[in-house]
């Protein structure tokens, strides 16, 4: 096990010292020739070898030999290359690593390595022997025991729907950690299902696991693409049973979401669209399908952290595993860092460790992929301030695994090298991805800044080009696709907001309403018709669906300008939908019944009271006396805000739409009574300089 935690490290070294497998001490000692592969040892992990030696001077690349061979080391069958080391596959060169897998896990190989200089073949480094690890889970510990049926025909079928429900379910009733629960129903009726997994069991409801901070694999949208998937049915028994302390603690301080399946209907049929032809990876910002629906539905309750989503890719040139941040350029910064951290400054690093190659999808001439589209989970999550990474399992051998004409054995190399990436996904879980995500809805929230409907940031090539090697395609917005001046909201009107649709399956599509509540979006309805303001934490995303401008947009909702800007003295009583934008406010502010007030950058001598508004929205702003709203009955959204206070929220009803109140500073008493819904912070702290009291109290 090479998964290590600071505070294991010195366990960890040992079982590592224990498992790796080195040439005897007479053979090591032995004056080896020049350009002959030394120090040659084998590390034994979950479904691969780690082969690491020492590099030799002038080495153009290295040649990974595997034999078969019986307990007494006789070969029992022909030495084979199994893989090729080249210097782009990972960061350091210094100290070459191969992750060798595809073969049997407990069957027992000798492996040599040789460096070639040009075409020229050096010497073979001394052999080392060992047995690999067999599959996770002692075969008589109930539980433990449990096998994919992937696992069970040695890598010839995968796992069909029906054994993974029965296996789902097996974990959900042997394990108090694990709790499956049904997301949604794909459009051919299959269940899709979710592992919510906790030590020593996961909290209750949806919005106590939020408050945990969990991390979601979504392991297979495409399905066509399975070897993800295997990889986190075998990962859920793991952590259903393990007793490792890596494993116990981590459940122990977030919760885990798997989701096996969202496309049941196109793994059954092994598509890569759902049973429509809908591409699901094209759909979770227009959710006009079940499946994207119910997976959207999940992140605005569950507000995972982080993801990771899994694919499988054919561009054989590239690495084990690319992978890619979101990109899209109003993605808010924090969240490409921490991803482009997670990625480059995570994963490259085990990787060279483990030695499996990862590299930034789209590199290697991989064409056309991995650009900016918000359709794309990995841009749409991005885009809702979840750290996260698109993983692509290279189908095929290609030139480094020149071995794997063996199906089973490319498949094994494929999940095996997945279910790393996932554990070190879950190693990565960290306090700063809260805060690149507490700074991520600040800034958004702030609506400050230009607007992108399509274009990406720029992903280097890393590590740094070799001769032939190619960055992912660069993506730039055009400049028809920017809007600089960003409006305050946008309006839509009944028949844009709750008319029926045409584009689901079956030419029965939710509404746009619907689909704004999935995303979980604050709507104010007025007289003229409802408003979606842009001051939210998905300040990105909202326009790419509502502005006319949109490349894959729901509708031309109109834009809405603010009407409040600069200096203002006196009173200010607010009627209709009034937006204010860098403006200053010297008066009291009176929101009238059924109006709705916006505001940004905005400073306020105060105080500000609202009764019977339809809606206040606040972000970036500065309120120098109370805060009162009683009986709003569409929408309150309180973000980075410093108020004088007390503030108060009381009778307010919104519904199950939750009054938000984030990341602001109240210089005095915060009360909250008898709202429809009790008020949440999305884990972003509130600093309150005075008591809290009932539906406030936790924020
Ligand atoms: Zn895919």
């Amino acid at each position: 096990m090479r998964r290590q935690r600071p505070t294991l490290i010195a366990v960890s070294t040992l079982i590592a010292v224990t498992l790796t497998t080195a040439p005897t001490p007479a053979n090591a000692q032995r004056a080896a020739p020049p350009d002959q592969v030394t120090a040659l040892t084998a590390h034994q992990a979950d479904g691969y070898t780690t082969l690491a030696w020492q590099p030799v001077n002038g080495a153009t690349d290295y040649q990974i030999e595997r034999t078969p061979v019986a307990a007494d080391n006789t070969p029992t069958g022909a030495p084979t290359i199994v893989g090729i080391w080249r210097p782009n596959r990972q960061i350091n060169q210094q100290a070459p690593t191969f992750a060798d897998a595809g073969y049997h896990p407990g069957d027992t190989f000798q492996w040599r390595v040789r460096a070639r200089t040009g075409t020229t073949e050096q010497p073979y480094s001394d052999p080392v022997t060992a047995t690999t690890t067999a599959p996770w889970g002692n075969p008589t510990t109930p539980g433990e025991q449990l096998r994919t049926g992937w696992e069970t025909t040695h890598a010839a079928q995968y796992t069909s729907d029906t054994d993974e429900y029965a296996y789902t379910t097996a974990i959900d009733a042997l394990s108090d950690r694990v709790r499956a629960v049904e997301l949604g129903r794909t459009v051919q009726n299959r269940p899709i299902n979710m592992l919510v997994i906790g030590h020593p069991t996961p909290a209750t409801t949806p919005e106590a696991v939020a408050a945990t901070a969990p991390v979601a694999i979504n392991c297979n949208v495409h399905g066509n693409e399975p070897g993800d998937r295997e990889a986190c049915l075998i990962m859920a028994r793991q952590l259903a049973f393990s007793t490792d302390p890596r494993i116990t603690d981590l459940l122990s301080h977030t919760t885990v979401l798997i989701v096996p399946t969202i496309n049941g209907d196109g793994r059954a049929n092994n598509t890569r669209g759902n049973s429509t032809g809908q591409d699901l990876n094209r759909d979770y910002s227009l959710i006009r399908q079940p499946e994207t629906t119910a997976y959207i539905r999940m992140v605005r309750d569950y507000r995972p952290v982080a993801g990771y989503d899994g694919h499988e890719f054919g561009n054989s040139r590239a690495g084990d595993l690319p992978m890619l941040p979101p990109r899209h350029q109003n993605v808010a910064q924090p969240i490409f860092d921490q991803s482009q951290d997670m990625i480059e400054g995570h994963m490259y690093a085990k990787g060279a460790e483990a030695g499996w190659w990862a590299c930034p999808y789209g590199c290697e001439g991989g064409g056309n992929v991995g650009l900016s589209e918000e359709t794309i989970l990995r841009n749409t999550l991005g885009l809702k301030n979840v750290t996260n990474s698109l993983l692509e399992l290279r189908s095929s051998g290609g030139q480094t695994r020149p071995d794997e004409g063996n199906t089973a054995n490319n498949r094994r190399r494929k999940t095996y090298s997945a279910l790393w990436t996932f554990h070190q996904f879950l190693d990565y879980h960290r306090t700063d991805i809260l805060k690149a995500r507490t700074e991520a809805i600040k800034s958004q929230a702030a609506n400050t800044g230009r607007l992108v409907f399509r274009g990406s940031r720029p992903i280097p090539a890393h590590p740094a080009p070799h001769p032939g090697d190619s960055p992912p395609p660069l993506d730039a917005p055009p400049a028809d696709l920017i809007l600089d001046n960003a409006p305050c909201a946008y309006k839509l009107t009944d028949a844009q907001y709750n008319g029926a649709r045409t584009d689901g399956p079956g030419g029965v599509g939710t509404t746009v309403a619907q689909r704004i509540a999935a995303h979980g979006w604050k709507v104010i309805k007025t007289g003229d018709g409802y408003y979606v303001p842009l001051n939210q934490p998905e300040r990105g995303l909202i326009p790419l669906l509502l502005d006319t401008k949109g490349v894959e947009k729901l509708t031309d909702g109109e834009r809405v300008y603010p009407t409040l800007t600069g200096r203002r003295n006196g009173p200010l009583v607010v009627s209709g939908f009034t937006c204010a934008d860098d403006a200053t406010i010297n008066g009291p502010v009176t929101v009238q019944t059924g109006a709705a007030l916006v505001a940004t950058g905005t400073t306020i001598s105060g105080p500000v009271s609202a009764t019977r508004a339809a809606g206040v929205l606040l972000a970036d702003t500065t309120v120098n006396g109370p805060l009162q709203i009683t009986n709003t009955t569409d929408a309150i959204s309180i973000i980075d805000v410093t108020i004088a206070g007390p503030v108060n929220l009381s009778g307010n009803t919104t519904g199950t739409d939750a009054p938000l109140l984030a990341g602001n500073t109240i210089r005095g008493p915060l009360t909250c009574t008898a709202n429809s819904t009790a008020p949440t912070n999305l884990g972003i702290a509130n600093t309150v300089h005075g008591p809290r009291t009932t539906q406030c109290a936790a924020l």
